[in-house]
């Protein structure tokens, strides 16, 4: 399931090929994804101009000159392939079943930037700008200057709920997933059962640091992914990289040689050391 880093990955492979660009054509394969398309969804995106595409928590957003702003999911199995090459989850873009192509955009310079989508937790939103989304209660963004350890901490604050149930909060902070709060808790040191509300000061200053730490190195790995990927056969795509300690219960702590642990917190696994995660 692609995460903040690698949203921001899709991000990057797009908006060359979107920005400043005309939408000249949308197809729609289907009525639906995880939600239906509204009945003039095509007719609202043709004939306008992408000034801008950037992304809030895991949703990109496309800035229309007509005033709207077209925001995509990529739910747990959405990418986007570009011409012939993949912008996802998978390597090839000759992996992509065609028959999960569910939109395709063609742009003035006549790309085409297709959405496929498996299994179809994915949607895509049309909002004017201005009006009401449901992006508007979440908390800041982890690489913002708004995330912040004061910031952190008067959000936990008198919070009883165990640290990794509440960084998945989308209202706490936005976009962080289960494999970049488990390996950001383990860099910190910080056991994923304390209390939220109990961090001390230096401790959430420890935590804020390698949350963007482990995003940042990510989002770097995505691109040089991307980069290496163009050059080595002409596709795009970005890689599961390898973690610390998210997938790898029973195998050997990289710090302690103690064996990574999983439990269960609030429906997600969570992976951890306990010699190193107090
Ligand atoms: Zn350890």
């Amino acid at each position: 399931m692609p995460e903040l880093p690698e949203v921001e990955t899709v991000r990057r492979g797009l908006a060359p090929v979107l920005e400043g660009r005309v939408i000249t054509h949308v197809q729609l394969n289907r009525p639906n994804l995880r939600f239906p398309f509204a009945p003039d969804f095509a007719a609202r995106i043709e004939g306008q101009r992408i000034e801008k595409l950037s992304r809030r928590a895991k949703f990109l957003q496309a800035d229309l000159t007509s005033g709207e702003r077209l925001f995509m999911h990529l739910g747990m199995s959405g990418r986007f392939i570009l011409g012939g090459a993949s912008l996802g989850e998978f390597t090839h873009a000759h992996d992509a079943n065609p028959k999960h192509h569910h939109v395709i955009f063609m742009t003035e310079d006549d790309n085409t930037v297709t959405y496929n989508d498996p299994r179809r937790f994915g949607f895509m939103e049309l909002v004017g700008f201005g009006e009401p989304y449901r992006l508007d209660d979440l908390g800041p963004e982890p690489l913002s200057n708004h995330f912040s350890a004061p910031d952190l901490r008067a959000r936990l604050k008198g919070k009883k709920s165990p640290i990794k149930i509440a960084l998945l909060d989308q209202k706490i902070v936005a976009g962080l997933g289960n494999i970049y709060v488990c390996e950001a808790l383990f860099r910190a040191g910080i056991s994923p059962a304390r209390g939220a509300g109990r961090l001390t000061v230096a401790e959430t200053e420890t935590l804020v640091r390698h949350i963007k730490e482990v995003l940042v190195e990510a989002i770097a790995a995505g691109g040089s992914s991307l980069r290496d990927h163009r050059q080595a056969d002409g596709a795009l795509g970005y890689f599961q990289k390898t973690f610390a300690v998210y997938g790898r219960e029973g195998e050997t702590c990289v710090t302690c040689d103690a064996p990574i642990l999983r439990k269960v917190q609030g429906g997600r696994s969570t992976f951890y050391c306990r010699a190193c995660q107090r």
